[in-house]
């Protein structure tokens, strides 16, 4: 089966390029690749997303609509129909029955081929036709009475695929690399030890692939599907595994690198709490004490700091930045978009400057000369504190002494960035406390998981008064009364803002979608100013319609999901979501999170199309609850994968069998097992994390 015999070089299936496998080119290993295939051991981890039967031949007399079969019978008749579309249309018979095949497109060749007496084997899947019931288009092959004509041994699998890679080329593919297993294999060790498997009642590696590969014809289809299957879930073990031995091991070098001691005077910080209107609600002192105590440890903090939208997680920020600067560090803020950084630096302006901390700031929009100046006092120190975007990755970002970096909505930041950020600061082998925050409620089992290089802080108590949002939910038959409420609403002096969501279609359509939104309602509104904001307007511009409806130079804002973030407009009472059921209700929270968060009453209009029951359940959950955590528990229940994590977050992760949502169940197990490995079987966990997670490695040797 090889082309090499036996490639000392290559005795391990993660090393063995796809190529090894006879039939497999350039050309293929190309589009392989475009689905992060590269060895044969990614092929091999590449599974099915579900099964045809073909190992019987169904009578056609007990066939049923729906069902995929494979049939055998002889040409009865062979006709052209012309109605609407011309169709050549084939009956058989195999003495139990009739069926008809139905081809849209077929040559002359083809339905001279089709003729009476001819014997043919088809599969496809039975529909009910005007008269009987049909195949439509079938993959179907001539029997000659000489031959024996075998059917499949096993369940056919169906492989998720790219461009130009047809399920035969998958088959014989995934064939080789198990025939090539069949001889060697040693080529793809067991790593989970007996002691392991057995605990947690997992199949043996081998075994699962085999079985989820080919699976034998009476193999439960309905637990293949959902992935239930202890095949299946014995892979999503050992991936999981992986990632909490690399995070483990990640936190582990964390722990042994230096940082500079955050402990210093406490006078700014006292003045700091003093200015503010407001007092620390107890959630907020208790983490801000967490992170205290963090910053003067030697060794850098890596700290998660979740709190629901509007839990006030930029003051907290602020203090730590603070302790940071009276210890003589300076200190990075980082936030995801231009209009959230702005939004902190005017913030930290706001409360830090009085102090006399010299607060700067920097973003993609800064450029030559005014770039330069703004380096300068980083790298000389004179600045204390910078607020800036993605930006402050860049190569010539220097600082004097960074000591400590924030990082707002960290989601949208992979593990990577957070860590060029930490080699930044390093100076003398010190590297920067870091300070992440988030406002997506992550359930705590997930959050271990997802963030096992993370210590947690959860701030799970919101403001005093603040008044929750009451929503209704209501079909866009109504219309008009939700356009005269914005109008009043508006009249009042309050602001308001129209979300046009549009899900799974282009950015493009969605931004479409917002434009004739926002001139139907200018026209509807003539006494409003109507602002607009979606993804394909410039940052600056974008920023300037934000910073007007800010002012209140706006009454209505008409926008995409894009504000979904962190944006801070108290005056705003009223928002509009448009199709709210084409949303999760994570997502849904975060944009609803953008009001009630002044003194006033505060609405949300949740406003339909077309309501399935789920969809109805899931609304009627934003009704009932405000807090993030029931939300994001209820998500888990009714939607599943991706969701709660979001898409971004899971992303990071880069998980390719196990899903964190769907295998939450595991997730205790795996951070026992993981404990297990690094214990009692050290040698395991390279091998292990390098079979996951291959190049992305690297980052745990930092
Ligand atoms: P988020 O956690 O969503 O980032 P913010 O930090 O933007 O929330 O805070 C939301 C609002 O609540 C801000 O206007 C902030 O000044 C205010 N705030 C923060 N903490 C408190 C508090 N303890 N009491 C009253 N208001 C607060
Ligand atoms: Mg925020």
């Amino acid at each position: 089966m090889l082309k090499m015999a036996a490639n000392k070089n290559k005795d391990n299936l993660g090393e063995m390029p796809v190529t090894t496998l006879q039939g497999v080119g350039p050309r293929n290993a190309e589009r392989l690749e475009r689905l992060g295939i590269s060895s044969v051991q990614d092929l091999l981890f590449h599974l099915p997303s579900r099964y045809q039967d073909r190992t019987r031949i169904v009578p056609i007399g007990s066939l049923r609509p729906g069902e995929q079969v494979v049939v055998e019978g002889e040409i009865e008749l062979n006709d052209v129909k012309y109605g609407r579309r011309r169709s050549l249309l084939v009956q058989i018979t195999d003495g139990s029955g009739s069926l008809i095949l139905r081809f849209f497109h077929f040559s002359a060749v083809q339905k001279g081929n089709l003729v009476r007496g001819v014997r043919l084997r088809c599969f496809g899947e039975v529909r009910r036709g005007p008269t009987a019931l049909e195949l439509i288009h079938p993959e179907y092959s001539r029997l000659d009475d000489s031959d024996e004509h075998a059917v499949e041994e096993t369940l056919t699998p169906i492989y998720p695929t790219t461009e130009g890679m047809h399920q035969l080329s998958w088959r014989s593919m995934t064939e080789r690399a198990l025939a090539m297993l069949d001889e060697q294999p040693e080529l793809l060790q067991e790593w989970l030890p007996p002691e392991l498997l057995e605990r947690y009642n997992l199949p043996a590696l081998l075994e699962s692939l085999r079985f989820l590969h080919r699976p034998p014809p009476d193999a439960p289809q309905h637990l293949l599907l959902e992935g239930a299957h202890p095949a299946q879930r014995r892979l999503a073990f050992e991936e999981l595994l992986a990632h909490q031995i690399s995070l483990r091991k990640l936190r582990h070098e964390q722990r042994r690198t230096a940082a500079p001691i955050l402990d210093g005077e406490t006078q700014l910080k006292a003045a700091l709490l003093a200015s503010l209107p407001f007092m620390l609600t107890a959630a907020q002192q208790r983490v801000v004490a967490e992170i205290s105590t963090d910053l003067k440890q030697q060794h850098p903090m890596m700290r998660l700091v979740q709190g629901d939208v509007g839990s006030g997680k930029t003051v907290v920020a602020a203090l730590a930045a603070i302790q940071a600067v009276e210890a003589g560090h300076q200190v990075v803020l980082m936030a995801p978009t231009e209009l959230l950084a702005e939004q902190h630096l005017r913030n930290f302006q706001g409360w830090l400057e009085p102090l006399g901390v010299k607060v700067a700031w920097l973003t993609g929009r800064h450029k030559g000369k005014k770039r330069e100046q703004i380096l300068a006092t980083l790298a000389d120190g004179s600045a204390d504190v910078v607020v800036g975007t993605h930006a402050l990755f860049q190569g010539d970002v220097q600082f004097h002494a960074l000591g400590l970096a924030i990082i707002d909505e960290q989601h949208r930041f992979g593990v990577h960035q957070r860590l060029a950020l930490r080699e930044k600061g390093a100076e003398k082998g010190r590297v920067p406390h870091q300070l992440i925050m988030t406002a997506t409620p992550i359930p705590r089992t997930l959050a271990m998981s997802a963030y096992a290089d993370l210590d947690l802080s959860v701030i799970d108590e919101l403001p005093p008064g603040r008044k929750p949002v009451a929503t209704v939910v209501i079909p866009d038959s109504r219309r008009d009364e939700v356009i005269s409420r914005v109008r009043s609403a508006c009249k009042a002096g309050r602001q308001a803002y129209w979300v046009c969501t549009l899900i799974e279609e282009s950015e493009a359509l969605q931004c479409q979608a917002a434009e004739d939104t926002a001139a139907l309602l200018t026209e509807s509104l003539p006494e409003l100013s109507v602002g607009l904001v979606h993804g394909r307007l410039k940052a600056s511009e974008k920023e300037q319609i934000m910073l007007d409806f800010k002012a209140g130079k706006l009454d209505l804002l008409v926008a995409t999901t894009v504000i979904e973030v962190g944006v801070d407009v108290p005056n705003a009472s009223l928002m509009i979501i448009e199709n709210p059921e084409r949303l999760g209700l994570a997502q849904l929270h975060q944009l609803r999170g953008r009001v009630g968060r002044g003194s006033a009453e505060s609405h949300c209009l949740l406003m339909y199309h077309l309501l399935s029951e789920r969809a109805r359940e899931r609304l009627s959950t934003m009704r009932a609850t405000n807090d993030g955590f029931v939300i994001a528990q209820k998500d888990l229940e009714l939607r599943g994968p991706g969701e709660v994590l979001g898409t971004r977050q899971t992303g990071e992760m880069q998980l390719r069998i196990a899903d964190l949502i769907h295998h939450q169940p595991l997730l205790p197990e795996v951070q026992q097992a993981a404990e297990i490995i690094l214990e009692h079987y050290p040698d395991h966990a390279q091998p292990l994390v390098k079979r996951w997670l291959g190049q992305k490695t690297e980052y745990g040797a930092v």
